[in-house]
């Protein structure tokens, strides 16, 4: 019997565990295949709702659900945290010492985040890239009266690059909306010369942030925020003051890759970008925010890349080669406001030109939002 094991539970795991049942049905059914996806606490979140809780357009309780109910049947769920990887032993060990052998292993831990590296971060500044800290900044923004927002990223790579412009272009809005627009700057920063990281999407978004009156700085790099005095300091010496600063933390991938020695030195896992095996491991794959590979750390960049890695694995259960090979897809909405969006969609060889801003974006990401559970997380497409 093979045992296949998947480390993680986010929406690289799920839908990968989903694909490889469906590949492999007649396996699992008949036992010469077991299926299971390993996951710290068993709740599955749905991050890119957080960004919809600080503006109202979601609930908190919307963001998450039971991992139980997003896996097929047959794909059996361990809730515990992994501390260590055994590669050459092929077997994980759980927090409380149980082991959990494997044949093929799926690595997709995700990134964490880490504000404890940028001084005066977890003081001075709101974020949005976690529950408790998006409902913080949708409070916070309910008592805004007018003033100065800074929109800063601490640190790359982070999750979803569009985020730190969709948060920028829907505060504007929602500033409009409450009438104090007037009153208050934004200003956003960005830590190359700029503000954003794909050349044939920055020029649009600058053009966008000017035309709104957003103010951006950079290259800007954080070097220490001053929370007493609300001042963010940069590495190439411009200061910025603020009322309210929203920040991007550091992220890092998950420690015990690092301590498995499979990390680098970020903790990010060293992967083939075509093949998504662990490079230098055998019966390794690793997907999502967990790898190494200079591509958008996205929910979309772990679904696509599931397909490849299912795909992969079938191959190998099968002992036939591999034909799939990930190619660099990407597909990101951008809110470029309350009430419309626009789209990036890319490969390794082909730059996104992201369309006009228009209503009808935005509510195609809208509804994705609702369907992501019965759609994307139980990879029915
Ligand atoms: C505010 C925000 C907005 C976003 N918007 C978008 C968007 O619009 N579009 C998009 O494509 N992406 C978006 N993203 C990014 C997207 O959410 C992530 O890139 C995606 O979740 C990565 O998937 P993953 O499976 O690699 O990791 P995750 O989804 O983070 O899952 C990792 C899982 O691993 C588990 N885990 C970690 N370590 C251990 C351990 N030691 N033991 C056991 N379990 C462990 C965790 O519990 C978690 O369940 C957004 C992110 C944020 C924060």
């Amino acid at each position: 019997m093979k045992r296949i094991v998947v480390l993680g539970g986010g929406i690289g795991g799920t839908t990968v565990a989903n694909r490889i049942q469906r590949l492999l049905a007649r396996e699992i059914e008949q036992g010469q295949v077991q299926l299971e996806v390993v996951d710290r606490d068993g709740i599955h979140a749905y991050q890119p709702g957080y960004l919809m809780v600080v503006f109202d357009k979601m609930r908190a309780e919307e963001t998450r659900q039971d991992e139980a109910r997003l896996l097929h049947r047959s794909i059996r769920l361990v809730k515990a945290e992994v501390e260590k990887i055994d590669p050459a032993g092929k077997k994980l060990r759980l927090k409380g010492g149980q082991e959990v052998p494997y044949d093929l292993l799926v690595i997709s831990t995700g990134s964490v985040l880490h504000p404890e590296l940028s001084p005066g971060f977890a003081e001075g500044s709101h974020s949005f890239y976690d529950l408790d800290n998006a409902l913080r900044l949708r409070d916070a923004l309910r008592q805004f009266s007018g003033g100065k927002i800074v929109v800063t990223v601490a640190g790359m790579p982070y999750k979803c690059p569009v985020a730190p412009l969709e948060v920028t272009f829907m505060l504007d809005d929602y500033l409009r909306a409450r009438g104090l627009r007037e009153k208050s700057e934004i200003h956003y920063t960005y830590p190359i010369p700029r503000v954003f990281g794909i050349e044939t999407v920055a020029p649009v978004m600058q053009r966008l942030m000017t035309e709104r009156g957003i103010q951006t700085h950079t290259p800007f790099n954080v070097q220490k925020i001053d929370a007493a005095a609300k001042k963010l300091q940069g590495v190439e010496g411009d200061t910025l003051d603020y009322d309210l600063l929203v920040g991007i933390p550091p992220h890092r991938g998950a420690d015990l890759l690092g301590a498995s020695g499979l990390g680098d030195k970020g903790n990010w896992v060293p992967t083939d970008k075509f093949t998504l095996k662990a490079e230098g491991q055998s019966g390794i794959y690793v997907l999502g925010d967990a790898t190494n590979i200079a591509i958008s750390k996205a929910g979309s960049t772990a679904d696509y890349e599931a397909e490849t890695v299912a795909q992969a694995i079938a191959a190998e259960v099968r002992g036939v080669p591999p034909s799939a090979r990930y190619e660099g897809r990407v597909y990101c909405w951008i809110m470029t406001g309350l009430a419309q969006a626009t789209y990036i969609k890319f490969d390794y060889l082909h730059p996104p030109h992201p369309p006009a801003p228009s209503f009808a974006h935005y509510w195609n990401k809208m509804v994705y939002n609702r369907v992501y559970w019965d759609m994307t997380a139980r990879a029915m497409f």
